[in-house]
């Protein structure tokens, strides 16, 4: 019964990848092969196989798209409707998202390998209510009359940008995709969305369905392709006026190069993170505490930007600790993604494969001590698998304390005191997420103030919803994404003075 249930997922896809994935670009609300003809393959990272081909957009597909997309801007199609109009739309591009919730999971797990399970109740549903909270948000949101004590009125309005382009990472294609077309879209504005190269098919869907939901023709364009290629081009575009980005700092770096190159764009960088979650012993459930720091740091494989990848335990505790994380991890072994009870999947391509491994090599070469997995995992599926990997006794200096690893790797940090566990937190590049444990409320107050981050997790690392904002500080970004905040992206304030 089990075995059966679990083959459905494969007969699924197999079906869709027989029916073939449709990877042209979608501009001016029509599917185009890449100007030049060329193609890449996409290929699962569960066995290895060619799943689809898709278009590689380079200059000439972005210049058409954003084209299509500053036409559907100028004539007002989309940001001339009044918000209830837009909101109406969105609303049903949501629903055809949830309808269509079995195929763009699949997709999603077939392109990058996280498993079914997750993409099925926690991509879709997310992305889905991500598009729809900003639709039902976008009529309710008032413009103001600055309380300027002149007899003129001063009225501060906003007002969409224009044209966004929106560069997403691999590891939540679906989701990263809306975080940045919910508010760019309910606000009026036109998109260019570049996916990345790695996992491309579950927008090139998206813009489908909201087609289909009704959103005008060009209001909402995909260009696959690879990011020095169709990447570069958007975000050096002349007439983009604004990169929502999401991904690496190092790409965020070149992000802002590109906007000082070319138009001044407005940058809004979402980037890495190396997060601290610290453990101190006052805290009464380290079972709940373990599992938490396992399940959070394992969860889309550990490629999450928010993956509490530090763990500070405090010394009096820590032996006991990390006897329960080393007897925890086997729960996250690697299986297949297509069977509906795996927890952990494959990473997203042989290239992360071999940066864990290396990772890992640099862990055990700088002294750290390996106390669950370490290894690769189901190579005789073809696919990218690792074996979910603690560390003990890291040192906040060696390379995997430093360095985002984007994979199943956990370092386990001891500190002594409450002063050691804010510097050694905060003593990274990056200041995305941060959690800690303790029963002591004005401790939990005092650090969570200390600690340089977006988002501070107390007594759990799991919360999440659309209505708080994300993002980080220090190399890990500026500006957030979620939550009203998002709209100061992808809006301008305009000021209009009018003597009466
Ligand atoms: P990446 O920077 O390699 O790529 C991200 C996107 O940028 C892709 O679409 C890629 O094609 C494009 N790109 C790459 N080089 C480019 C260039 N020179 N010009 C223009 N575009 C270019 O990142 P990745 O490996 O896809 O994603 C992983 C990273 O994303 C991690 O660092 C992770 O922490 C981060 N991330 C951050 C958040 C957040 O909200 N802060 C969320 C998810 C992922």
């Amino acid at each position: 019964m089990t075995e059966n249930f679990n083959r459905i997922w494969h007969q699924h896809a197999a079906d869709l990848i027989q029916r073939g994935i449709d990877g042209r670009m979608v501009i001016d609300g029509r599917r185009w092969n890449a100007a030049d003809g060329s193609l890449f393959d996409c290929i699962s990272p569960i066995d290895g196989k060619v799943i689809a081909r898709v278009a590689r957009g380079k200059a000439a597909d972005i210049n058409r798209a954003v084209a299509s997309a500053r036409a559907a801007f100028a004539d007002r199609r989309w940001a001339g409707q009044p918000p209830a109009a837009r909101k109406k739309v969105l609303v049903a591009f949501a629903e055809a998202m949830r309808d269509a919730r079995d195929e763009l999971a699949l997709l999603e797990t077939l392109d990058m390998g996280k498993p079914i399970k997750n993409s099925l109740s926690t991509d879709v549903v997310a992305a889905a209510r991500c598009i729809q909270w900003y639709g039902e948000a976008v009529d309710k949101i008032y413009d103001e009359i600055a309380p300027t004590g002149s007899s003129a009125l001063a009225l501060v309005t906003r007002e969409a940008m224009g044209v966004v382009g929106a560069i997403v990472p691999w590891n939540y294609p679906m989701l990263m995709a809306s975080w940045k077309l919910g508010p760019a879209l309910a606000a009026g504005n036109s998109v260019v969305l570049k996916p990345s190269e790695k996992s491309p098919l579950t927008a090139l869907r998206l813009a489908e369905l909201a087609l289909e939901a009704g959103l005008p023709e060009g209001v909402f364009n995909v260009v696959p392709g690879f990011g020095h290629e169709a990447g570069e081009a958007l975000a050096l575009h002349m007439d983009v006026d604004a990169i929502g980005f999401t991904g690496s700092t190092r790409t965020g770096r070149r992000m802002l190069e590109y906007a000082s190159r070319s138009n001044l764009k407005r940058v809004y960088n979402e980037l890495g993170g190396k997060s601290a979650n610290i453990v101190f012993a006052d805290f009464d459930d380290l079972d709940r505490a373990a599992s938490t720091a396992i399940g959070s740091m394992f969860y889309n494989q550990g490629e999450s930007c928010n993956a509490p990848s530090r763990l500070l335990v405090q010394e009096s505790i820590a032996d006991a600790f990390v006897e329960k994380l080393a007897a925890l991890t086997p729960q996250y072994h690697p299986a297949d993604p297509l069977d509906a009870s795996t927890v952990l999947g494959a990473l997203v391509d042989e290239t992360q494969t071999q940066t864990v491994l290396g990772y890992i090599q640099a862990g055990i070469d700088e002294g750290a001590k390996c106390v669950a997995g370490g290894c690769r995992a189901l190579q005789e599926t073809g696919g990218q698998y690792v074996a979910p990997t603690v560390f003990d006794g890291v040192k906040n200096s060696m390379k995997i304390a430093r360095e985002e690893i984007f994979g199943p790797v956990l370092s386990v940090i001891r500190f002594k005191t409450e002063e050691e566990a804010i510097a050694l937190a905060n003593d990274s590049a990056y200041g995305l997420h941060a959690g800690v444990w303790s029963r002591n409320i004005d401790r939990a107050v005092r650090v969570s103030r200390a600690l340089q981050a977006g988002t501070v997790h107390v007594n759990q690392y799991d919360e999440d919803d659309i209505t708080v904002p994300f993002g980080g500080v220090k190399q890990s970004g500026n500006g957030r994404d979620k939550s009203l905040h998002a709209f100061d992206k992808y809006t301008e304030l305009k000021t209009t003075w009018i003597r009466i």
